[in-house]
């Protein structure tokens, strides 16, 4: 076991730093959140799409003042803009939905198109859209595809213009997503492999800086996930342990810091084999099923 890989995906956020504002093509501008994070590497994203004078904004941050007057700025800073016409959102976790209002209310009143996830979406007022709706600014399309998995929610948004892929939290620049207990990693695999299927030139993830070898990078996340489960499993053969004990095992090359949220990572990794009857959950002890 010693001399087994660690890990598949090496390179990692922590302590990355991007612009604040940048300009990534013709038609995709970024402006990064201010929120960064544990989990937000540099911060969340949010895309400003198009080449016309309104734009469409892909998720909106946290809701962090700096960042709506830096939306603000860029914006402004770019000739021929005028504004946002429509906000879109991947997902309602708070650091993609949470800038919504505060932009509103900057900026006026426009619409919000998401995937409904009713006691996430914070009471705002939606456009519903799903897998199949297609979304269209001067310049760029727009097509939903719903890849449930890292959230229930979760639309990615494919652009043919570019082939491009706006994964959201199911892919990201560097580093690997969190499957949350409420995600389903399940549900992710076969979302990964519905990714796979798909022409894309460049992926525009909702952390990180964008990926220009989509194919490897999606292949490296299904092979990650992979090498857990054999580690996963391996870690019990040993006999009925609790989640602590196999994440002590599994993530020696990891700080103690990063433990608690490895947990998470490892625990969706049983849930998957109890439903598929692999393990068993006995009180806080897993076993072998
Ligand atoms: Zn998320």
């Amino acid at each position: 076991m010693s001399d087994a890989p660690r890990r598949v995906v090496t390179d990692t956020m922590i302590g990355m730093s991007m612009a604040d504002s940048e300009r990534w093509s013709e038609r995709v501008g970024v402006v990064l959140g201010q929120n960064p994070g544990p989990f937000t590497g540099p911060g969340t994203n949010t895309y400003v799409i198009g080449t016309g004078s309104r734009r469409v904004l892909l998720d909106t941050g946290q809701g962090v003042d700096a960042y709506t007057d830096l939306l603000e700025r860029a914006l402004s800073e770019t000739p021929g803009l005028d504004g946002i016409e429509e906000i879109l959102i991947t997902h309602a976790h708070p650091d993609h939905i949470g800038g919504v209002e505060s932009i509103l209310e900057r900026f006026g009143s426009m619409r919000v198109s998401k995937k409904p996830r009713t006691e996430m979406d914070r009471g705002l007022e939606l456009s519903e859209i799903d897998e199949g709706a297609e979304i269209s600014t001067a310049g760029a399309t727009l097509q939903a595809l719903w890849t449930p998995g890292h959230a229930i929610d979760h639309l990615c948004f494919y652009m043919p213009e570019e082939r491009a892929l706006f994964t959201g939290d199911m892919v990201l620049g560097a580093g690997t997503t969190v499957i949350p207990r409420d995600g389903d990693l399940g549900d992710y695999m076969a979302s990964l492999r519905r990714l796979m299927e798909l022409d894309v030139d460049v992926i525009y993830p909702a952390h990180g800086p964008k990926i220009t070898e989509p194919r490897a990078k999606i292949e490296s996340y299904i092979q990650h996930r992979e090498l857990r489960d054999r580690q996963i499993l391996g870690a019990l053969e040993g006999g009925p342990a609790k989640v602590e004990r196999i994440v002590d095992e599994i993530y020696t090359d990891v700080p103690e810091a990063f433990h608690a949220a490895a947990a998470v990572s490892v625990e969706a990794h049983l849930r998957r084999f109890e439903k598929g009857g692999r393990v068993v959950k006995e009180g806080e002890t897993w076993r072998r099923a």
